[in-house]
């Protein structure tokens, strides 16, 4: 029986790790005037490229920040990239929907809270927690040539793993 078409996700932390300052990673090119008034943020180099493979492949994309940048600041801000996302999680959605009542404070994120399979963040101390709260992470910081194929790989062997069709 084919098991349903339900999509991997994977998810990116923003800051440190698609924003990104230019004087310590590659970036892509600023935005137009007037874009880059209204969005100046600089993206890691081959970001749009890499969520469009992603989805391409058959997965979601989504942002998991704690900043507090609203859904739609950050949803138009991929869009002026080009880049349309399958789902926002920011630090207010969080609050709300992960942390809520909860008496014991819980880690910044909790990925598999939304069926998140990879997280991709800059954190060592979101990362470490993975393997407690039944999550799987990929460390991204420093600048890497090679991080869009790197995540790419790991995105496919998870799926492989957890068999998504
Ligand atoms: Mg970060």
């Amino acid at each position: 029986m084919k098991r349903d078409s339900k999509k991997m996700r994977v998810s990116f932390d923003l800051d440190e790790v698609l924003f990104v300052s230019p004087l310590t990673h590659k970036t892509e090119p600023q935005l137009p005037f007037p874009l880059k008034y209204f969005f100046p943020e600089r993206l890691r180099l081959g970001t749009p490229d890499l969520i469009h493979t992603l989805q391409q492949q058959g997965y979601e994309v989504w942002i998991y920040t704690s900043s507090f940048r609203s859904e739609d600041y950050i949803r138009r801000l991929f869009r002026a990239h080009g880049v349309r996302l399958d789902g926002i999680v920011n630090g207010e959605r969080h609050l709300r929907e992960v942390q809520r009542d909860n008496k014991s404070t819980l880690p910044q994120k909790l990925p598999n809270r939304y069926r998140i399979s990879l997280h991709i963040d800059d954190e060592e101390v979101i990362c470490s927690a993975a393997g407690q709260y039944g999550f799987r992470a990929y460390q991204l910081n420093a600048q890497d040539d090679d991080w869009a194929q790197k995540i790419i790989d790991r995105a496919d062997q998870i799926r492989r793993i957890e068999h998504f069709d």
